[in-house]
């Protein structure tokens, strides 16, 4: 039995539109594998960063650390687009007005899947909230561990800085702080009253998103590892709270090794959610370790299937059926 059938009880089986408060956490670790930059290319800005306290055992009087901040909008943005592509594919974007439905401007179709599962606002009023829940994700390092910056300089015929004809330097030198690779950021990317294969389509779209950052860049590569998934009645701690509670079980206070190897973080997400989860004022139930491999393998074979991918996005598409 796949592992979504298995805890379907945990989800609602239709879409309905009032909420139900049935959440589903998926606990991820962002890894970056090229030089990435989170802000608008060329802008000349620096990255985003937060202070903020190392761990939840923080002593006082020790100075907090700068972490790299990844905007919720610049994630979903991301994964949105991917699962459009699919849509597109399949004809499943929905027209109004003569025009396909578009992401950013006043034509959403207001029932393709994309519209339905993380919202739309429309020029006439009607709207969706969106039901894929994001929050700012921190690195788990402070930033200078994880931030370097790259020099951008015009450079003359002979390779160097120097004209050699006047002896004058380059001007055209700009610099460009970046994501060092192998960078990590934990993040829960939270489900509300999704049905399963509303599930199935947001895992897809988390697995197979890989670029991240500015739009009109090639830099940017992110894999994003699923290291745990909770359903529950209400919502989980905050990213914040993972992150710092990640880093008092990697380290004993001092800034971690870097690079750490992804497993490492995994287990120790894994390890800081059981103990959070015992502070949870709500019920919920998380897979284990295998179960979660096993979700994995599950959406990759789906998607790998392409008629059983397809039927699964007509019928989401149907079942919306179109807006009066
Ligand atoms: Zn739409």
């Amino acid at each position: 039995m796949s592992i979504i059938d298995r805890y379907s009880a945990h989800l609602p089986a239709t879409y309905s539109n009032s909420p139900q408060g049935r959440f589903v956490s998926l606990l991820l670790v962002r890894k970056v594998e090229s030089e990435a930059i989170f802000r608008t290319e060329g802008s000349g800005e620096p990255l985003n960063r937060e202070f903020v306290f190392a761990g939840r055992q923080h002593r006082e009087g020790q100075p907090p650390i700068p972490r790299i901040v990844i905007s919720k909008r610049k994630q979903t943005a991301v994964e949105r687009r991917t699962g459009r592509e699919l849509l597109r594919r399949y004809n499943l974007l929905k027209g109004k007005n003569d025009r396909v439905c578009t992401l950013n401007t006043n034509t959403p179709c207001e029932w393709c899947v994309d519209c339905m599962l993380y919202g739309y606002a429309a020029g006439g009023g009607g709207s969706q909230r969106s039901r894929v829940i994001t929050d700012d994700a921190f690195s788990l390092h402070s930033a200078e561990t994880i931030t370097g910056q790259r020099q951008f300089n015009a450079l003359f015929d002979s390779s160097t800085m120097y004209d050699r004809d006047t002896g004058k330097r380059s001007t055209s030198i700009n610099t460009d702080e970046y994501i060092r690779p192998e960078s990590l950021f934990i993040d829960i990317e939270t489900l509300k009253d999704v049905t399963p294969d509303e599930l199935r389509y947001t895992l897809g779209n988390l697995f197979r998103s890989a670029r991240y950052g500015a739009i009109s860049s090639r830099i940017g590569k992110i894999e994003n590892i699923l290291a745990g998934v909770v359903f529950s009645d209400c919502e989980l701690f905050s990213n914040l709270e993972l992150t710092q509670t990640v880093f008092d079980v990697l380290g004993d206070g001092k800034d971690l090794d870097f690079p750490l190897h992804p497993s490492q973080a995994e287990r120790a997400v894994r390890e800081a959610t059981t103990g959070l989860l015992r502070d949870l004022p709500g019920r919920f139930v998380a897979l284990s370790e295998e179960e979660v491999n096993d979700l994995r393998r599950e959406i990759v074979a789906l998607y790998s299937d392409e008629s059983a991918l397809e039927s699964m996005l007509r019928q989401m598409t149907a079942s919306y059926g179109p807006r009066a």
